[in-house]
């Protein structure tokens, strides 16, 4: 796009996806002044916590202490209160998975409007960014798909929290995109109460999957051997995607569902369940990785080493979902260890005024399938927002905010910030 459709309205900063990273970006930068659009191709934030159906936030807390706090664990927090999410206990700690926050999705999507009204952000809900204008490394516009047509939005400071690092992307920003990438998940509740025993289900699970009825990939756990944890629903196939194709993720959808009609019927004449509601996508695990400043390793990840542009921590082992029908591996981080994110990984190389936070950051793929998850995504965003922020009060490019200043700041927002060492 050379030319900007009809301009809008101009913003101090434009967050671009309003899933866990976007929406702690949006509030950040809104409640240090700034004024701040965030744009969600969905009717509600959350991203992959509410639409998405993984209400799962992990991981705030690590070896007993927590180690993220600021927007995301204030969310958290307000959801408690009124009954709406269960935190988990630091003080006993269990498997990472059973650390997560377990949250209402609905009601955290509620939560999120309203933390966003009470800082002034400006929801741009079903009005997607499709493209931008950049000069010389600079976004000038982005343009939005509204009902009244394509529409421009002018920006001082640009933050890509698509995911599947979009706007970067279409700015001409460099990234990384892996010939294998992990597999997606199309989300599913179910209904009714099963009447099986674990034997029996797990003899007909076999049995379905030996006649061809299942597939590979209908269970991801398949390896860990228990077909019950199917009637939990949500999380339970692989579908295989590339989430920055448009036409891989309309096959993907094709696959889910028919993946999700396998497991159906067979559920419904084994346990007398049936599917109740559907995720609207498969959600992503892994696509773009934004290349930027600085780059984490999995090394890095793993020695949990913490520099003065540390801006936050990010808690979870190595988790990568291979191909549909295969396991995942898991590299567990060794015992006190809390690695951190550099802000570098949060500026896409050479760019003036654009930022990225959430699973599209710029490190590897084995450091990513840790980092990707929702409590580091939101230490993250508002990382971000607040670098916006800097950027603009100091009327300087995103890289020349001083790490010192960011972290002061995210300190006294009540983020926790790593200690350098
Ligand atoms: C099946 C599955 C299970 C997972 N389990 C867990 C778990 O148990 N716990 C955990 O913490 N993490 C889990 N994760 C990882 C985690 O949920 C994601 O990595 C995390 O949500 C990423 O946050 P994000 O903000 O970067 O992206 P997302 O959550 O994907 O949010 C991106 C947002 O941007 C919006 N968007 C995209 N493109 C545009 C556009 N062009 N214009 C406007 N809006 C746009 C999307 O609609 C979405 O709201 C899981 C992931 C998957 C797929």
């Amino acid at each position: 796009m050379t030319v900007p459709p009809k301009i809008l309205d101009s913003f101090d900063v434009i967050v671009c996806g309003g899933g866990p990273a976007g929406f702690c970006a949006a509030l950040a930068a809104a409640r240090l002044g700034c004024r701040t659009a965030l744009l969600e191709r969905y009717g509600m934030l959350g991203g992959a916590m509410t639409v998405g159906g993984v209400p799962a936030p992990a991981l705030f807390h690590a070896w007993g202490k927590q180690i993220i706090a600021g927007i995301g664990w204030e969310l958290m927090e307000r959801l408690a209160k009124e009954g709406w999410a269960v935190l988990p206990d630091p003080s006993t700690p269990k498997r990472h998975p059973e650390m997560a926050v377990k949250v209402n999705a609905p009601m955290a999507a509620w939560m999120l409007d309203t933390m966003c009204q009470e800082a002034k952000v400006e929801l741009f809900f079903h009005q997607p960014a499709v493209d931008v204008i950049c000069q010389e490394k600079t976004i000038e516009t982005v343009a939005i798909a509204t009902k009244a047509g394509l529409r421009s939005l002018r920006g001082k400071v640009f933050i890509d929290c698509t995911g599947d690092g979009d706007v970067a992307a279409w700015a001409g920003a460099a990234y990384e995109l892996g010939a294998e990438l992990q597999p997606g998940t199309l989300g599913f509740y179910l209904e009714g109460t099963a009447s099986v025993q674990a034997e029996q289900l797990n003899q007909s699970f076999k049995e379905a999957r030996a006649q061809g009825a299942l597939k590979a990939g209908d269970f991801w756990g398949e390896a860990g051997g228990d077909a019950m944890t199917i009637l939990r629903g949500l999380n339970v196939n692989h579908v295989e995607l590339n989430g920055s194709d448009s036409a891989s993720r309309t096959q993907a959808e094709i696959s889910g569902r028919q993946s999700v009609a396998r497991v159906s019927r067979w559920l419904r004449a084994a346990a007398g369940i049936k599917p109740q509601t559907l995720a609207p996508e498969v959600w992503v695990r892994e696509s773009r990785r934004i290349l930027g400043e600085a780059y984490v390793t999995v090394n890095d990840y793993l020695e949990a080493k913490a520099g003065p542009d540390a801006v936050c921590h990010s808690f979870y082992p190595i988790d990568l979902h291979t191909n549909t029908g295969g396991n995942l591996k898991n590299i567990y981080l060794q015992e006190g260890k809390v690695p951190s994110i550099p802000f570098g990984a949060l500026i896409p190389r050479g760019f003036e005024n654009l930022l990225t936070a959430g699973r599209l950051i710029s490190g590897d793929r084995l450091a990513q399938s840790a980092y990707r998850v929702q409590a580091s995504c939101m230490a993250m965003g508002q990382a971000a927002g607040t670098a916006a922020f800097l950027a603009l009060t100091n009327d300087c490019s995103v890289s020349q905010v001083k790490c010192k200043l960011l972290r002061q700041s995210l300190a006294k927002q009540g983020a926790i910030v790593p200690e350098s060492h």
